[in-house]
């Protein structure tokens, strides 16, 4: 396993410690190659695309400076995608391959042909983490985590990734134990997590897709306009569309609602509306911090009138 030739140990200390990384990663069977060397370089050009579209096409109007957000948000992702990649991806895939090892899982009883348990597969992947998410909110403890993406007074691609760590460890022992149950077989596990990235970096960027395209395209996945709903200071509308890739689990539940105007949105949590709040510190602490009452600081609960149709998309 240490075969590397020698002369690859007299890089600088940066270098040295990039190899280190490697060897250990290796040594624990952490390297997914299609993952890594497809996936990776084709969620940076999904990103990179969103990034500047966003930036000519905007659907809500920032309240803060794009780049203090850049820096806040970045930070937080700094410490909590390295825990995904090295400790998230590979318990799930050593459950996969658990799974597969004692033949156990929910589609392997299914008895399905194997195009079928893939799509089956996929799907109740993405329903656990519809359910993941509602647990996110319902729960006292994981919502003081979760709080920290959703304390954001804009809405963009940064905000993506903009999840505390301890949301993500928190995941591991839910994630991994779905993965099991269902019995997924791990290729499958890589391509989902692929597209649950990109899709989370889809419907929480700022970009404005024309509309009556967005209206059909939430009948099938989560857009950006029904995820900003999701991000909104009112209660009941924060407690909606927890859907990551199809929306149909939120038609599901009815948990849907489509029918607010996206610039009768306010992003945010209502106790934390203070911009000098968001630092980075802050950002890190807040989960050990009090639980503020769902209100805005005068007092006052936001609220809003309920529309005719909660699943009809509005502009
Ligand atoms: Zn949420």
């Amino acid at each position: 396993m240490l075969a590397y030739p020698e002369q690859k140990f007299s890089f600088s200390s940066r270098g040295r410690n990039l190899w280190i990384v490697l060897l250990v990663a290796k040594a624990m069977k952490m390297m997914f190659p299609k993952f890594d060397k497809v996936g990776m370089p084709l969620l940076g050009l999904v990103a990179t695309t969103l990034f500047v579209l966003e930036a000519k096409r905007q659907l809500r109007k920032r309240s803060r400076p794009k780049k203090e957000r850049l820096l806040e948000n970045g930070s937080v992702a700094a410490v909590a995608l390295p825990a995904l990649r090295l400790l998230l991806l590979p318990t799930m895939y050593a459950a996969a391959k658990w799974s597969e090892k004692h033949q156990v899982g929910l589609l392997r009883r299914m008895g399905l042909p194997r195009w079928t348990k893939h799509v089956v597969g996929f799907l109740l992947l993405d329903y656990s983490n519809y359910l993941w998410h509602v647990l996110l909110h319902r729960s006292t403890l994981l919502w003081r985590f979760h709080n920290v993406h959703h304390i954001d007074l804009d809405l963009d691609l940064s905000t993506a990734w903009r999840f505390h760590v301890g949301e993500n460890l928190a995941s591991v022992p839910y994630r991994s134990a779905a993965v099991a149950l269902i019995g997924v077989p791990a290729p499958l596990l890589l391509a989902y997590e692929v597209l649950f990235e990109g899709c989370t970096a889809f419907h929480h960027s700022n970009l404005r897709l024309p509309y009556k395209l967005e209206r059909r395209l939430c009948q099938l996945m989560v857009t950006p306009r029904m995820h900003g709903i999701h991000h909104s200071i009112v209660e009941k509308e924060t407690n909606s569309n927890f859907s990551v890739i199809f929306s149909w689990w939120d038609r599901l539940h009815r948990t849907i609602r489509l029918n607010v105007p996206q610039e009768a949105v306010t992003i945010g949590v209502p106790s934390y509306r203070d911009p000098a709040e968001q630092t980075i510190k802050h950002l890190f602490l807040l989960p050990f911090e009090q639980l503020r009452p769902w209100q805005l600081p005068d007092g006052t609960v936001p609220e809003r009138e309920e529309g005719p149709n909660k699943a009809l998309l509005l502009p």
